[in-house]
């Protein structure tokens, strides 16, 4: 077995392990491989495990690795952060955008969606750790901004995500994913999607309701450069 196939059978087992301790149903726990900074043969090998969903974080850096993989049915999830003058590719080239904060982005990305392609499917990415993460929506806005989106019409919302503050202490780790799912049901909208839960937190995650489950480093390894210097220069 290759290390990617092990270190999946691996992840595989917690998120088992996880569902099985929370009494929740495995059919409802999607396992979303962040295959940022990874090569394309990497998600190959990942495919031939199984695996349909693949998360990616640079805009670029995706579109050249769906071309070389353009043989596989894979579905493809931007999940890093949103330039207003990258909407037109998100929306030409993923299925899912899980770091929608703004409504200036939903709006382009409803508007930019190819005719013929199914609705863009939406999380919106919530701050839920305060002032430490730039990136998300404040839970104030969000009951507006919600209700904005679902009136796009080439948009699906499905849901929230979030990256809490990293932290070992487990107790944490679930009161935050709790707050996400707390947000998620208050809106009161028919939202199918939590995308919460990496690959130190992923048990937590589980238990407290996700859906997408989002893992680079337990899958792929460690990662061995945070991001291209080129991000956000591209055309
Ligand atoms: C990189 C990344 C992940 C995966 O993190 P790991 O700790 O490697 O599992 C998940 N979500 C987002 C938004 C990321 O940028």
């Amino acid at each position: 077995m290759s290390t990617i196939a092990e270190n999946i059978a691996k992840v595989r087992a917690r998120i088992r392990g996880a569902a099985q301790a929370s009494g929740r149903d495995l059919a409802e726990i999607g396992l979303l491989a962040v295959s940022k900074t990874q090569p394309a043969s990497a998600i190959r090998a990942a495919a031939s495990c199984g695996l349909r969903d693949f998360g990616e974080n640079y805009l670029q850096e995706a579109v050249e690795k769906q071309a070389e993989l353009s043989d596989l049915a894979l579905t493809w999830h931007f999940i890093g952060p949103i330039q207003s003058n990258k909407t037109r590719a998100l929306a030409e080239h993923f299925a899912w955008v899980h770091s929608v904060d703004r409504l200036k982005i939903a709006e382009r990305l409803s508007a930019q969606r190819p005719p013929g392609l199914p609705p863009l499917n939406i999380c919106l990415q919530v701050n839920i750790s305060g002032e430490d993460s730039k990136s998300g929506c404040n839970p104030e806005e969000l009951p507006a901004l919600a209700q904005a989106i679902c009136k796009l019409p080439n948009l699906r919302l499905r849901g929230l995500m979030a990256i809490p503050a990293a932290t070992p202490d487990t107790a944490l780790q679930h009161a935050a994913f709790a707050r996400l799912r707390v947000l998620r049901d208050s809106l009161q909208l028919p939202l199918d999607s939590l995308s919460m839960g990496m690959s130190d937190d992923l048990e937590a995650a589980v238990a407290e309701g996700a859906s997408w489950i989002r893992i680079g480093s337990a899958i792929f390894g460690a990662r061995n450069y945070s991001a291209p210097s080129t991000q956000g220069t591209l055309p």
